[in-house]
């Protein structure tokens, strides 16, 4: 996670939040509604290891808002997880669901645990007993879960039988990020990349960026950064160097994103990979590049680092990835930050689109999923940008206050 913890995730939150309430008019009394999540629940989850010994592993789920809809928002396997972070991803995930205009609120949950050092049934083991803890607080229509950082459709699809199993009915809308072949939608999967893949296209037409040639730096090649390395490359884009925990690569004239893909899978890692120089994942974040996109954890760019930024913009394909402190440098830069909660939002558009097929019980083929997608992330980024002309700031303070009004307006209306 990261390596640079200088922040508290909840109060750089706040933080944002408090600066959105200057520049909109927001209802004071509903304001002080939305400093804090609505419900938190903390659990600790026993699970008898291989060995015979019980380990229990302290776990949250954080239900932040739900004025716009059911709570949303995935589950987190980490260690460094902690209260602070998942109730900051909470609100972030209330904002991501307002800008994107679903009928969704926000929630967000965590395990401390590592789950590279659980053996299948182990964690296995986890999965269900997280949802033992927290079903009587989630369900279709109340909080719907979903993956996040180390957590995948299998974990989904066990967390789904339990919830069915402790409830006595079939209930695939409980959670969402499942298997295609357990209820999931076609191109969740791909969802996060390729709706920050769309923004950044969108972006880059507006801001009447030079299209032939521009290079693009990914931190992080997981599930978020490794698709949409692909998807830059395949449109044409030069991914000139990539990172994952273990360092990062770089080649000026643009990496064969197969062959790293491939490389990564034989060892585990991006690294050493032939025909590229390694980088640190700080000089990764430093190197001069049209679009930097940080698709790792959140606080990478901060103080210490916000002033050896060169790239024109950055795509926050991360929850978080540049703190409060970074932003007002970067903004002084002229730096164009895409905010995660527009950037990385294309997750949980897919996952709102397999709660709808969930409910119709009726499957979309991919190519509609994917027009369903662009048609929403297309539209939400023309009213950033739009917001942002008015208003005459940030991308980030230009989603945020859209979020914030269309939250506060949700919750003045219900009073
Ligand atoms: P993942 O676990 O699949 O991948 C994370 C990647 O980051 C791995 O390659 C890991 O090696 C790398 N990494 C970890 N620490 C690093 C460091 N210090 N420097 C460089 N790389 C490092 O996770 P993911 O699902 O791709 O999520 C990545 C980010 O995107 C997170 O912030 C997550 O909240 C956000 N996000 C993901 C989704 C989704 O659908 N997957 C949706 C919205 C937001």
């Amino acid at each position: 996670m990261n390596t640079n913890k200088m922040d508290d995730p909840f109060a750089n939150a706040s933080k944002q939040l408090e600066e959105i309430s200057g520049l909109i008019e927001v209802d004071p009394n509903v304001l002080v509604k939305l400093q804090e999540p609505e419900k938190v629940i903390t659990l600790r989850v026993p699970v008898e290891m291989d060995s015979g010994e019980t380990k229990v592993f302290t776990a949250w789920r954080s239900q932040f808002n739900s004025a716009l809809g059911p709570y949303k928002g995935g589950i987190r396997f980490h260690e460094q997880v902690s209260l602070e972070e998942v109730k900051a991803l909470s609100m972030w995930m209330t904002w991501k669901t307002a800008v994107l205009d679903l009928p969704l609120g926000g929630g967000k949950g965590g395990i401390k645990v590592n789950p590279k050092k659980l053996s299948e049934s182990e964690l296995e083991k986890l999965a269900r007993g997280y949802m033992r803890g927290i079903y009587r607080d989630i369900g279709p229509g109340v909080d719907i879960p979903a993956p996040d950082v180390n957590t995948d459709p299998k974990i989904m699809a066990w967390m789904k039988d339990e919830y069915e199993k402790l409830t006595g009915s079939p209930a695939p809308g409980v959670i969402t990020g499942k298997p295609v072949a357990d209820k999931g939608s076609k191109g969740r999967d791909i969802a996060t990349a390729q709706g920050g893949f769309y923004v950044m296209e969108k972006v880059i037409a507006a801001q009447g960026m030079e299209k032939d040639g521009l290079q693009i730096a990914i931190q992080g090649y997981g599930n978020a950064g490794e698709t949409f390395a692909r998807l830059a490359k395949e449109a044409g884009y030069k991914v000139v160097a990539v990172s994952d925990s273990k360092g990062g690569i770089y080649n000026e004239s643009g990496l064969d994103i197969t062959a790293v893909s491939e490389h990564k899978k034989k060892t585990g890692s991006v690294v050493g990979l032939d025909g590229t120089e390694s980088v640190s994942n700080e000089d990764l974040l430093e190197l001069a590049v049209d679009f930097l996109v940080p698709a790792a954890l959140e606080d990478q760019i901060n103080e210490g680092n916000a002033k050896k930024i060169k790239a024109c913009a950055i795509l926050e394909l991360a929850n978080g990835p540049v703190t409060p402190a970074a932003d007002a440098i970067l903004e002084k830069q002229g730096t164009l930050i895409v905010p995660d909660v527009l950037a990385n939002a294309g997750g949980v558009t897919v996952s709102y689109f397999e709660m709808v097929q969930n409910k119709d019980d009726k499957y979309w083929k991919l190519a509609g999923v994917l027009a369903k997608l662009k048609e929403k992330m297309d539209k939400a980024t023309t009213k950033v940008l739009q917001a942002k002309d008015e208003m005459k700031v940030s991308m980030r303070m230009a989603a945020y206050a859209l979020a914030v009004k269309r939250v506060a307006d949700a919750m003045e209306s219900k009073e």
